[in-house]
């Protein structure tokens, strides 16, 4: 539970708005109650019920996009415009920490879309305002307030994707790295527990390529790394998913694949690094590693196997593919 909280940042959001909100609306629910105002007592009632179900249906399912949307344009939106419609003055200033809320949820611009939706209500059905100078305080207030969270959401959002680059995209090659890959390896041996068709790990690496840096410096070396890279991106599907593992070490990820297919596809890569990878001395070859992945594996001993048919193909003389298990 720690473990999600920690890593899902939009659960985490989702779950401490609705302890706050439950904190914060329960005591005006029961006083409602108390006081005879039933109606505004079970519109409370019905706000914190839906919040909870919904963080409940988020935890559950993990489908924090949809809940957080619902969160934003239910409770906090709906919610929100009918105790202002209802309860005048003291039920505006709930719109404020409601429609704040709305872009911690959902996306910026329909938080926006949401925001406008409950002004533009509000101000057509009158009820909520004393005067109109409370109105146009209100509107300018709640557009002052939107503008700002969109402002902080949006910078938010740019922030978080450039980190998720960061952490997961290795800059040289533009691929994946090995962080990326450790997630994709967990959830390709989750995937195969559940039978979901096979999957397959290939450990590829360039073959003396130390002597190509020793003899033609390191920008060279760099510049066969990104074609290198390229190269395996576009000669395997879509589904499967290339990683820099380090160094001039790549691994790639196959997915539904059978024996017959697996042989295929890394015969035709490997006769694409021979055409097309060259050095100014001369062809620049990869040597391949590869293994289905098994039921009882963990990520480790899958990188074991893929390291030791490597090793192999290393031995047997470079620009080869050892498949583990194949005679
Ligand atoms: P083998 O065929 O046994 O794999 O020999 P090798 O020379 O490829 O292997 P070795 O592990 O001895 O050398 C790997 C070289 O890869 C050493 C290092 O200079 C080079 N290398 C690693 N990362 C980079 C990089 O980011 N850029 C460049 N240009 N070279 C790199
Ligand atoms: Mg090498
Ligand atoms: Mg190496």
């Amino acid at each position: 539970m720690l473990y999600r909280l920690r890593n899902d940042f939009q659960l985490s959001v989702i779950s401490l708005l609705g302890i706050f909100a439950i904190l914060g609306i329960t005591p005006f629910a029961i006083w409602r109650f108390l006081v005879g105002d039933t109606l505004i007592g079970v519109i409370d009632t019905t706000i914190l019920l839906s919040i909870i179900f919904a963080v409940a249906y988020a935890w559950r399912t993990g489908q924090n996009d949809h809940v957080g949307f619902f969160l934003a344009a239910v409770p906090c939106t709906m919610g929100g415009i009918a105790v202002a419609t209802l309860v005048g003055e003291a039920g505006l200033f709930w719109l404020y920490p409601a429609l704040i809320c709305s872009y911690f949820m959902t996306r910026p611009w329909i938080a926006t879309t949401l925001a406008l939706t409950a002004l533009v209500f509000l101000v057509i059905e009158g009820s909520a305002f004393n005067s109109s100078t409370q109105q146009w305080s209100f509107v300018t207030t709640v557009a002052v307030v939107s503008i700002c969270a969109y402002v902080f959401a949006r910078r938010n959002e740019d922030q978080r994707v450039t980190l998720q680059q960061l952490a997961l995209i290795d800059p040289l090659t533009d691929t994946k790295n090995r962080r990326a890959m450790d997630a994709a390896l967990e959830q390709a041996l989750g995937d195969r527990d559940r039978q979901t068709g096979d999957y397959a790990l290939a450990l590829v690496d360039l073959d003396h390529f130390k002597a190509v840096n020793d003899q033609h410096g390191h920008s060279v070396g760099d510049r066969i790394l990104v074609e290198f890279s390229s190269l395996l991106t576009s000669n395997t599907r879509r589904s499967d998913q290339v990683f820099r593992f380090g160094g001039e070490e790549f691994v790639l990820l196959l997915s539904g694949v059978t024996e017959q297919t697996l042989t295929a596809a890394v015969d035709h890569l490997q006769q694409a690094v021979r055409r097309s990878l060259k050095s100014p001395s001369g062809d620049v070859t990869a040597s391949f590693g590869v293994t289905l992945l098994r039921p009882s594996d963990s990520p480790q001993s899958v990188l074991e196997r893929a390291d030791r048919a490597l090793y192999q193909a290393k031995k047997e003389g470079r620009d080869r593919i050892v498949i583990e298990g194949h005679a």
